[in-house]
């Protein structure tokens, strides 16, 4: 018997993704996507217990007709809006500025806070008061609970968190480095912690979650203490579609040289940089096929490669300095979790100095859960750490709604 279901909402501007989860067991009784929203070729694909797909084409031109088609799947198979073991909605809310450390529930003043930090994530912060509003409406009894991408990185220090530039200018528009990915750091840190035997308190770790967007974080002791993602999403690793760090001078030069618009040049940083600028692809099992291949297009391949190792190797010895004593690096997320060319190359030489190496068989060895992969006698432990945004999301809500 479950002690509560969590249904847990990643509303973005034209899809909605959904999970509804079990903490207590952890398992997945449904979850979906609602893709195109407001667009041509709305659909919804759903995944039951038993994982039995359905799917639904049909008209959803706003996110209360996705949500409803979502909550009418979930009510096929009694799990809906009105199931007595659903005890809340948890939502992913990309901005919680320096407000928001924890796992919150919603009320009328949450929601306008959530409002008023839509400057600083025009796109996402308005998408998920969408999914909040919108939840709402298929049952005002239920716990809405937000919890922010910002929040685990509320701990950085001032001097970590500051930007060097005018104080009077930053602070009257909000310009600090808040960081994002914030409930992955926090569940993949505290989970190395488990897989090393310790409590978090006495662990301090580097998190490299390595997805299509990509971040790091420096965790001392379980609390958050550097992370390599700024104002935005933008700053830091090499991701995907987006530069990571650059110049910021490059954004002038591309205004007054190359008389690109701001919007352009925002269009250029964050979708059509990173690996895909680099090379034409960012999936990383498409780089490592093309460098396999060899040739021309290998080599352009490879110097993307390289590049994203690089940058990554750069923050690694920096947040070594940072933390002082690492214990632990913890690898993440798609390309985190599954690229063993890319743990092998981030920590290659670095055994003597820095610590951190891997065993190649265990490195190179598939499975599925939280691993060990450095060999015995390593300093500073590499771990394969499986991130669970969707998990942490509801242990979070639902510790809020039933403690
Ligand atoms: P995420 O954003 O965490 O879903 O990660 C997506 C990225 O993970 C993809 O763009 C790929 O680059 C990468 N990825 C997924 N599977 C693999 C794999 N088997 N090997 C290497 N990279 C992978």
């Amino acid at each position: 018997m479950t002690d509560g279901r969590v249904l847990v909402l990643n509303s973005g501007s034209s899809s909605v993704k959904y999970q509804l989860v079990d903490p207590a067991d952890r398992s997945r009784p449904a979850a979906g996507i609602v893709e195109r929203i407001g667009e041509r070729g709305s659909r919804l694909r759903h995944t039951t217990a038993d994982g039995a797909r359905r799917t639904r084409e049909e008209p959803m031109p706003d996110h209360r007709a996705a949500l409803k088609a979502m909550a009418a799947e979930l009510a096929a198979d009694g799990l809906g809006f009105d199931s007595p073991g659903l005890v809340a909605v948890g939502h992913r809310v990309v901005h919680g500025g320096r407000r928001f450390t924890e796992p919150t529930l919603v009320t009328p003043e949450v929601e306008a806070e959530i409002e008023r930090l839509v400057p600083l994530a025009p796109l996402h912060n308005p998408a998920n008061l969408t999914g909040i509003r919108t939840a709402r409406t298929l049952n005002p009894n239920l716990p809405q609970v937000a919890v922010f991408d910002t929040a685990f990185h509320t701990t950085i220090p001032e001097a970590a968190a500051r930007y060097a530039i005018d104080t009077g200018v930053a602070d009257a528009h909000r310009i600090r480095r808040y960081g994002f990915h914030g409930t992955s750091h926090a569940h993949v840190s505290r989970a190395c912690a488990r897989l090393l035997g310790r409590d978090p308190s006495e662990v301090n770790v580097i998190v490299l979650h390595l997805g299509n967007g990509a971040s790091a974080s420096a965790v001392a002791g379980g609390r958050c203490v550097e992370t390599s993602m700024g104002l935005t999403p933008l700053e830091g690793l090499v991701m995907g579609t987006r530069s990571g760090d650059v110049d910021p001078a490059v954004i002038f030069h591309l205004s007054r040289v190359a008389g690109m618009s701001v919007d352009a040049i925002d269009d250029l940083l964050n979708r059509r940089s990173g690996l895909i600028g680099l090379c034409g692809d960012n999936d990383m099992r498409e780089i490592r096929r093309r460098i396999d291949e060899g040739g021309e297009d290998g080599e352009r391949a490879r110097l993307a490669f390289e590049v994203y190792v690089h940058r990554l190797r750069k923050y690694v010895g920096a947040y070594t300095a940072v933390l002082g004593r690492v214990d632990a690096i913890a690898f993440t997320a798609g390309v985190g979790e599954n690229s063993a060319e890319v743990r092998a190359a981030v920590v290659a030489g670095m055994d003597e100095g820095l610590g951190p190496v891997v065993d190649p068989e265990r490195n190179a060895r598939r499975e599925d859960g939280p691993r060990i992969i450095s060999p015995e006698y390593a300093r500073v432990a590499v771990a394969v750490v499986p991130t669970d945004e969707e998990l942490e999301i509801a242990v979070q809500a639902h510790a809020l709604v039933t403690g």
